[in-house]
């Protein structure tokens, strides 16, 4: 068993990394929570996967839960589906001072930490993350959200989790192509942050190797991630490196309309064309981008795409988070370390994809 610490002052908690953790769950929540009423949110396909075996398991520790499923997809993470689970979650007597179990990938966590985060003006929540990503992202660090009509996670806040119980077991169930998108992730905490953990990742033969070490490389990623939390909780400076490779792919997402490409497979072209463009503006060191190149095909994710610059420049414009404006990149001056550095658009224009 894998246990870490994130320290946030009152609002620190644990994060545990096991194989079959989930079916001794009951023991891990009574460390935080003493009393017995429990709301799991989950979606339909986790639910029709695991939705029984978890509330069995929560009975058989005592507890008294409920449960309140959405339909699958990131088209449900909307107010619609979030004013659905607020009456449910008042439907079946939840009051304030009970509990919320996120279940699922990252839209359950995103959508379900939100619930938790305002319902009642806040109740505590515990994040149980399905997905390869959630496990190594999106259920650590307090982010929490629903997309708008006009973009992707315009309304949020920060809510951390009163713990994270990871097991990688449940990934056994996850489409293969889930579990790449997972890795390019994974890959990006070893590019910015590790290098030693990217030889790590790239001396693996392929994807099947790396999952028998999935826990290790799940627990690296959340130390990762922890520490740059840490520092910067609320997303003002540090915790800007996590979007290696994100601005690029954000807008290769939505210029096809989210239906060409997973979120993991658009930030692997993200992640090679801005280190190429480093390298050609001098900001990379030679070389770095065939060593991208050589790990993101390894697991057999995409690198290029016909789409023009141009075309993503003006989605990258008008990315309504992006306060900074759109030529603030992160780059790689070399594995394991970044620079954040604004770029003009003419640069990116003549020195990309020449
Ligand atoms: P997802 O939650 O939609 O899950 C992908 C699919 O896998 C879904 O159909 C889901 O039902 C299914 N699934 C989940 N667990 C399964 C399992 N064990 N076996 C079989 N099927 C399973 O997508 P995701 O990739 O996990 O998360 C994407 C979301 O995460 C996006 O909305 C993104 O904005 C968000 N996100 C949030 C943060 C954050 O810090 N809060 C970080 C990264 C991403
Ligand atoms: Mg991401």
């Amino acid at each position: 068993m894998e246990k870490l610490h994130i320290n946030l002052d009152e609002k620190s908690y644990d994060i545990f990394i096991d194989r079959g953790i989930f079916n001794e769950i009951g023991k891990y929540i009574s460390k935080v929570y003493k009393k017995k009423k429990i709301v799991v949110v989950t979606d339909t396909n986790v639910d029709k996967l695991y939705g029984d075996k978890l509330l069995k398991n929560l009975k058989m520790s005592g507890y008294m839960p409920a449960k309140v499923v959405f339909d699958a997809g990131e088209e449900n993470k909307n107010f619609e589906t979030l004013t659905e689970v607020y009456e449910k979650i008042i439907d079946s007597e939840i009051k304030r001072g009970d509990l919320l179990i996120a279940f699922g990938g990252g839209v359950v966590g995103d959508l379900a930490g939100f619930a938790a985060s305002t319902i009642y003006r806040g109740i505590d929540f515990i994040q149980i993350p399905t997905t390869l990503l959630a496990q190594v992202d999106s259920s650590v660090g307090g982010k929490v959200a629903v997309d708008t009509t006009r973009g992707k996670n315009l309304v949020g806040s920060f809510y951390q989790p009163r713990m994270v119980v990871i097991d990688p077991d449940l990934l056994k169930t996850l489409d293969e192509r889930e579990v790449r998108s997972g890795m390019a992730e994974v890959i990006k905490y070893g590019a910015i942050y590790d290098s030693e953990f990217f030889d790590y990742l790239l001396g693996k033969e392929d994807l099947k190797s790396s999952m028998t070490d999935i826990e290790k490389i799940i627990k690296k990623c959340c130390e990762i991630k922890a520490k740059i939390v840490e520092k910067d909780e609320l997303d003002l400076g540090l915790r800007m490196i996590l979007n290696f490779g994100h601005t690029l792919g954000h807008a290769i997402e939505k210029y096809y309309n989210y239906g060409k490409y997973t979120h993991g497979e658009a930030i692997s072209i993200g992640m090679y064309d801005i280190t190429k463009l480093g390298e050609r503006l001098g900001i990379t060191k030679p070389g770095v981008s065939d060593k991208i190149k050589e790990i993101l095909k390894k697991y057999n994710l995409p690198i290029e795409d016909e789409v023009e610059i141009k075309d993503l420049i003006e989605i990258m414009k008008t990315d309504k988070k992006n306060i900074s404006g759109i030529l603030n990149f992160i780059f790689l001056s070399e594995i394991g370390k970044v620079e954040i550095k604004k770029v003009g658009e003419e640069e990116i224009t003549n020195k990309l994809f020449k």
